[in-house]
């Protein structure tokens, strides 16, 4: 009988399921859109509930579409939306509030009054202090809901990351875990003791019994009993370190680049955290068995939204991928530069106030060059983040892997490789998310040996080679580092 694993990535934006088979193909997905509610201005909610019938739509739909049964499913690899915090009544199973996403910033005033603790959590988290993380949304719904605090520290409520709320819906009620990569974005984790930090949840007055229990990322973490009763969760991890498992990044120093709406970027640092007060933050990778690997992350705010503001507002083209072909009609950007920071800029630099620029028109300047001139800031925006891996990890990069929406665009894709001088490495599946979190319940069920076994299953699509001269390369950067120094003067 052809056995799969099956996948859940719970998104901010769809839930989707699929099957995948031993030698790492997506057999089958299915899909669904999540629901977001905007309260207030930068307020970001999730119905809990309407997550998880999603998870079971898709799982459902998965199946009948292609007529298989649970029992040709292998085991569940699930991955995640990270740092999406839900609080949920330990006796009835009922959510106390919306689920707060992570791009929520009603929690900011707590962050704003810790602001002297920044080393301290950095040192211990390896995070910068945002509402992002889970922490800060934890305390704003114990504030905002009826004796909160009393009935947390009373042991009636639970706290979970998307995958604790769908591991213990699906096993009913009886799994309350969560996996180590979406614990170390809770800002209450200590990365480097491995344990739930007694000093920060002293800091945010959030009591322990509320927290689900930390377990590797790929590990027997139960069974979804709900749909059938010997159905093993073998594999959870947050969705970007999936991606980085999923892009084979096993090796210290591999870095991957995920091309969506905003771009991640996350590089394999091995076996011991390094602690930067720079722009990126330290998080953990994973961890199979007794093992733990470490990441460095930056995020880049706006990526392929770039390319959909030009689409959508400046109705430059029909579709993204249409701007290929603009960029391909122009020899060269003419001098232009745009600076993407229609929200800010994110990873390296972290300034919120500043907004979106273009430098070097001209009246030469075409829709073209505008265009290819805003591909290109996606690539100069994720070189600004791999910089400062390299000097954090004192490392040059020797390749970047790409997945996410963008990474079909090959103009841009050899423009990165170009300004990186480093080879551009495309997947054959760019499902690197799934694909991670199945080979992690997969290594953990038996259904893949060991990594060796799943680095043979990793097929790559097309290698880009970087052609672009020196001289040009420090031509682009001095001009790009002026273009970002100008926008964020204009505030
Ligand atoms: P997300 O998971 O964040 O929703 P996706 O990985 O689906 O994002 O990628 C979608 C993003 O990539 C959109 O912002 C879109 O504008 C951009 N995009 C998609 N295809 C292309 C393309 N061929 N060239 C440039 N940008 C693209």
């Amino acid at each position: 009988m052809n056995k799969y694993v099956l996948t859940i990535d719970q998104g901010t934006t769809s839930t989707r399921a699929s099957l995948i088979d031993k030698d790492g193909n997506v057999f089958y997905k299915a899909q669904q859109e999540i629901k977001c509610f905007f309260p207030y201005d930068g307020w970001v909610e999730q119905d809990a509930i309407d997550v998880w019938l999603s998870v079971l739509n898709v799982i459902n739909d998965l199946l009948a579409k292609t007529n298989l049964t649970y029992k040709n499913i292998d085991s569940i690899g699930l991955t995640n939306q990270r740092e999406t915090t839900i609080i949920w009544d330990k006796k009835t199973g009922v959510p106390v509030y919306n689920a707060l996403v992570w791009q929520s910033r009603q929690s900011a005033y707590i962050c704003d009054n810790l602001i002297d603790k920044t080393s301290f959590v950095r040192e211990r988290t390896g995070l910068i202090i945002n509402p992002y993380f889970s922490a800060s949304k934890i305390r704003f719904i114990l504030d905002h809901i009826e004796n909160g605090q009393k009935r947390a520290e009373d042991g009636e409520l639970m706290f979970g990351t998307i995958d604790t709320w769908i591991m213990y819906k699906l096993s009913n009620g009886k799994i309350f875990k969560t996996d180590i990569t979406n614990a170390s974005r809770t800002m209450l984790f200590n990365i480097n003791t491995l344990k739930w930090d007694d000093d920060l949840l002293k800091l945010f007055n959030i009591p322990k019994c509320m927290l689900p229990e930390v377990c590797p990322s790929s590990y027997n973490f139960g069974y979804a009993s709900l749909l059938k009763k010997n159905l093993k969760i073998c594999g959870v991890a947050g969705d970007q370190q999936a991606a980085l498992f999923g892009q084979n990044c096993i090796k210290e120093g591999d870095v991957k680049s995920t091309y969506g709406t905003g771009c991640f970027v996350l590089m394999n640092i091995g076996d011991k955290p390094i602690f930067d007060q720079g722009g990126l933050i330290t998080t953990i990778a994973w961890q199979i068995g007794n093992e733990v690997t470490y990441a460095i992350e930056g995020s880049v705010f706006v990526g392929g939204a770039a390319i959909q503001w030009l689409r959508d507002q400046m109705r430059m083209f029909k579709k993204a991928s249409d701007s290929e072909k603009y960029a391909r009609n122009c020899e060269n950007s003419l001098g232009v530069y745009v600076v993407p920071a229609f929200v800010g800029l994110g990873a390296p630099y972290w300034d919120d106030d500043c907004r979106g620029a273009v430098f070097g028109l001209t009246r030469a300047t075409t829709k073209e060059h505008f265009i290819r001139a805003t591909l290109n800031s996606i690539a100069l925006q994720t070189k600004d983040v791999i910089k400062e891996m390299e000097r954090i990890s004192n490392k040059k990069i020797e390749s970047l892997r790409v997945d996410g929406g963008a990474s079909e665009n090959s103009y841009l894709m050899q423009y990165q490789s170009d300004i990186l001088s480093s080879k551009v490495i495309l997947p054959k599946n760019l499902e690197t998310t799934s694909l991670g979190a199945a080979y992690l319940a997969g290594l953990a069920s038996g259904y893949w040996k060991d990594v060796n076994e799943i680095s043979k299953v990793h097929k790559i699509s097309k290698i880009y080679n970087p052609k672009m001269s020196n001289e040009e390369i420090i031509e682009i950067d001095n001009k790009w580092k002026k273009a970002v120094a100008a926008t964020r003067l204009f505030k």
